[in-house]
């Protein structure tokens, strides 16, 4: 088993799933600060290459979505970062199939696949860490995002089974989960919901969004990737299965 008193992640390999942008691009730059050598997995090839030439990482372009390409991989990571996803706003009676359908296989079996993919290569060196980007809404749901909600819920489920079997094997698996925080994805859902409820934009954010957060302001994403870096240090070797929710008071309410 590897010494896990050092500081940072020097040596150590951190795959981030869609790293082109956000939340992700956020947790490849934190993670690259740490000393990791990170791999910028987006189906957004120019992003992922964008960030790979600033933080000296690498570039993987890959749709996540076409989980049979998925299924035979092998992964050299330390550090899987399960993070890429997309949201689709829309009451379940006209909720088109294939959107659900593409949202569980991006959200939930990739993430499925890509720790099976890095498993075998973490119990064998005895240290591995996943950090799976949940919500606010893997823990409550919220109406019009029936895909979404479900893909985190399934996410939260996924990564507690993880979280027991990697257990003596030197393997954490945690989730985060932020309220809204100011990412391109969130700009697209306030106009979505501005259609969807007949609000101003500026209604959604203070009204929808903001409504039962006791903090009234959108999440940054450097405060997300702060505690997936913490989940990766060897401060949080005990925490596993477990959960870190930024969502402003939301859940104390
Ligand atoms: P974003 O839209 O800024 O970034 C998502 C990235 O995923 C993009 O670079 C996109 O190209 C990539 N991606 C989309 N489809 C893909 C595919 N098929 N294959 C590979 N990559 C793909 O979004 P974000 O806000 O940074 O969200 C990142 C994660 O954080 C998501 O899982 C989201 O559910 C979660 N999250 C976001 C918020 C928020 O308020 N922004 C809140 C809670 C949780």
């Amino acid at each position: 088993m590897r010494d896990d008193d050092g500081v940072g992640l020097a040596g150590r390999t951190a795959l981030v799933t869609g790293g082109a942008s956000g939340i992700g691009a956020a947790v490849a730059r934190e993670l690259a600060a740490e000393g990791a050598h990170v791999l910028v997995c987006d189906l957004d090839a120019d992003g992922a290459a964008a960030v790979a030439a600033e933080i000296g990482g690498e570039p993987w372009a890959v749709d996540l979505s076409d989980t049979a390409a998925l299924a035979s991989l092998s992964l050299q990571a330390d550090v899987v970062v399960n993070n890429a996803g997309i949201q689709h706003v829309s009451p379940v009676e006209e909720f088109p199939p294939e959107r659900f359908a593409l949202i569980l296989r991006l959200m939930l079996e990739a993430p499925f696949l890509l720790a099976r993919a890095a498993l075998p290569h973490m119990y064998e060196q005895g240290w591995g860490r996943l950090v799976h980007i949940s919500s606010a809404h893997g823990l409550r749901a919220s109406a019009y995002k029936s895909a979404y909600v479900s893909a985190k819920h399934g996410l939260e489920g996924l990564s507690k089974v993880i979280a027991l079997e990697g257990a003596d094997r030197g393997v954490t698996s945690n989730c985060v989960n932020p309220g809204y925080v100011r990412t391109p994805l969130v700009e697209r859902q306030v106009s979505d919901q501005a259609r969807v409820h007949g609000l101003s934009e500026e209604e959604v954010l203070s009204q929808v969004m903001l409504k039962n957060s006791a903090i009234k302001r959108l999440l940054e994403p450097s405060e997300v990737a702060r505690a997936v870096s913490y989940l990766c240090s060897p401060a949080a070797s005990f925490v596993t299965g477990s959960n870190i929710v930024l969502d402003g008071g939301w859940s104390a309410r």
